[in-house]
């Protein structure tokens, strides 16, 4: 993926978490909107959006042995990523491990547990694990502690879907990192090429990827014009 490897960046070089959700879904929405400064809601990104807020309403919360923090600023030099967590509960033990963490003020060791809140169904998507794999990760990097495991919730059905932090998750949110970092680096939009997804894009209406795809076609029509020698000009 990426031809420069990085090990650290500085904090003015930081991009956002949630961009890299939208690079897996499409290069061209991640370059309109973290590129260009483009934005539009359709019904999926308003509910998400709502979700996010409800997530960040509250900032902590204490159950017997969890901690709940709300919209905790999460930051990696190594992946160049910032963002807000919309869940991190921590859950406490009185063992020490790699997994734990001494917090402020309270007694006893911590282990957090991202959640990242999205609407709709349960379901798998590679875009929501990276996403939760980076904001694990952040927490690594700050906290010192090893985060193996955390879980998407989903809006709709009220149901988390857990997941571990594979090496080969791992492998894929730091290549999707360093790619967010180039497409932005090089400043430049890729052309729109229409997919089944562009339907349910909020971007559809900006990004016009059906005209884009005519002007594809209309380019290999004259192409094709041209080796069959329709261009010469008549005798
Ligand atoms: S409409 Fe299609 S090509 Fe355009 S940004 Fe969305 S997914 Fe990408």
């Amino acid at each position: 993926m990426g031809s420069k490897v990085r090990n650290v960046y500085q904090e003015g070089e930081l991009l956002p978490i949630s961009a890299l959700q939208h690079l897996l879904f499409c290069e061209r929405r991640a370059a309109l909107i973290f590129l260009e400064g483009l934005w539009q809601d359709n019904t999926y990104t308003a509910q998400g959006s709502l979700l996010h807020e409800q997530a960040h309403q509250a900032t902590v919360e204490c159950r017997d042995d969890w901690r709940i923090v709300r919209g905790l600023w999460l930051r990696s030099l190594e992946l160049g990523l910032y963002g807000r967590a919309d869940v991190v509960e921590f859950r406490r033990t009185q063992r020490e491990t790699t997994l734990t963490v001494p917090l402020p003020g309270l007694a006893g060791l911590w282990q957090p547990f991202p959640v990242e809140y999205k609407s709709g169904r349960l379901r798998r998507e590679e875009s929501f694990e990276v996403q939760l794999c980076a904001q694990a990760m952040c927490l690594e990097e700050m906290l010192g502690v090893l985060v193996p495991a955390g879980a998407v919730y989903y809006g709709k059905t009220r149901r988390r879907l857990e997941l571990e932090f594979t090496p080969s998750l791992r492998e894929k949110t730091r290549a999707t990192a360093r790619r967010l970092h180039e497409l932005i680096t090089t400043g430049k939009t890729p052309h729109a090429v229409f997919r089944k997804k562009c339907r349910s894009c909020s971007l559809v209406g900006i990004c016009l990827p059906t005209a884009m795809s005519h002007k594809k076609s209309v380019r290999r029509y004259l192409k094709q014009a041209m080796e069959r020698g329709e261009d010469e000009a008549p005798a």
